[in-house]
């Protein structure tokens, strides 16, 4: 048997090309969505990804706006540019490109965004919202996971889920929103005894790990269905310079009944969930104001 593979980038066209449209429809009420970008430091990874999400923006219809902080920028001139913001009601989305230098409060910054413009959805209002099944803003990566299960069909009431990884930006919020699904989810972590008793009896298995190729395919149910988010750069091997998943491909995708690829899985999706909650910022905005 070889897994039917779910295919991100193809999901993700389409549904930027449906935001695209509502982003048009917007900017012709005079409500152009807006996204601020804040980066600080010369991480080279936070700067890729920074300018694919401007980028994204950009074939969107949505206006982008760039912050570079230097590496020692202080924790007031970062918090003065969101309380700007913050009160510009131009600006629907803000976003911090994370990891912070050491010696910024991560908490603090990310409080400091306004919860309805936080589309990271990594204020802890807005976790606390999604907790509790209420309309907020959800974290990109594991809202583009459950889009990903819509489309390809995948039955997620009643089944059981294993979540690999405990993270506030993927494991935690992507077990709340299978939780919220309705599927039994078992969350696993580095501290977890036995994995493999965990996810050879899960119909859905996403792995947030951060280990190359570390699921491998008798760790598989027959015909489940497998979400791989690792992004990861083998550093040796045949294979060195290459990007793979937390999950070995090759093994998995013969057990497996649906699989997502890396490159060309989750990853496509994350930026594409990003644009659509500032679409739905500016949708929010624009009928508070009548428009
Ligand atoms: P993280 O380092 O914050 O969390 C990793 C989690 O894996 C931890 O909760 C840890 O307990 C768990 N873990 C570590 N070793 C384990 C083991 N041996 N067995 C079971 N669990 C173990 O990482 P993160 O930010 O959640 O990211 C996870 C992966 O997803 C990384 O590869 C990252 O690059 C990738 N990622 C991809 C996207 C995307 O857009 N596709 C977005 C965010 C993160």
């Amino acid at each position: 048997m070889t897994a039917r593979i779910i295919d991100g980038n193809a999901l993700s066209a389409r549904v930027r090309g449906e935001i695209a449209e509502r982003a048009a429809a917007l900017t012709a009420r005079g409500v152009q969505p807006c996204l601020a970008v804040i980066l600080v430091g010369g991480d080279p990874a936070s700067a890729v990804y920074v300018r694919n999400k401007v980028a994204g923006c950009e074939k969107a219809g949505i206006r982008s706006l760039r912050f570079d902080y230097p590496q020692d920028a202080s924790q007031q001139e970062v918090m003065a540019r969101l309380a700007e913001l913050n009160a510009d009601p131009s600006v629907h989305g803000i976003l911090v490109q994370l990891p912070l230098p050491a010696h910024l409060d991560e908490t603090a910054v990310l409080e400091a965004i306004d919860i309805r413009k936080d589309v990271d959805g990594f204020h802890a209002e807005n976790v606390g919202l999604l907790s509790q099944n209420r309309e907020g803003f959800v974290p990109c990566t594991p809202n583009g996971v459950m889009k990903m299960l819509e489309t390809a069909e995948v039955p997620v009431q009643g089944a059981e889920a294993v979540v690999i990884g405990r993270s506030n930006i993927v494991g935690k919020p992507m077990a709340m929103l299978l939780t919220n699904a309705g599927a039994t989810v078992t969350v696993c972590h580095s501290k977890t005894r036995d994995l493999a008793f965990h996810t050879r009896r899960a119909d859905i298995v996403v792995a947030a790990i951060g280990k190359p190729r570390f699921v491998t395919g008798d760790m598989i149910k027959p015909g489940a269905t497998v979400i791989d988010v690792g992004i990861n750069r083998l550093d040796s091997g045949p294979d060195a310079g290459k990007l793979c998943g937390d999950v070995d491909f090759a093994s998995a995708v013969e057990v497996a009944g649906a699989i997502t690829p890396v490159p060309g899985g989750v990853g496509p999706m994350t930026i594409t969930m990003l644009l659509e909650n500032t679409v739905v910022s500016a949708e929010r905005a624009a009928r508070d104001a009548g428009k």
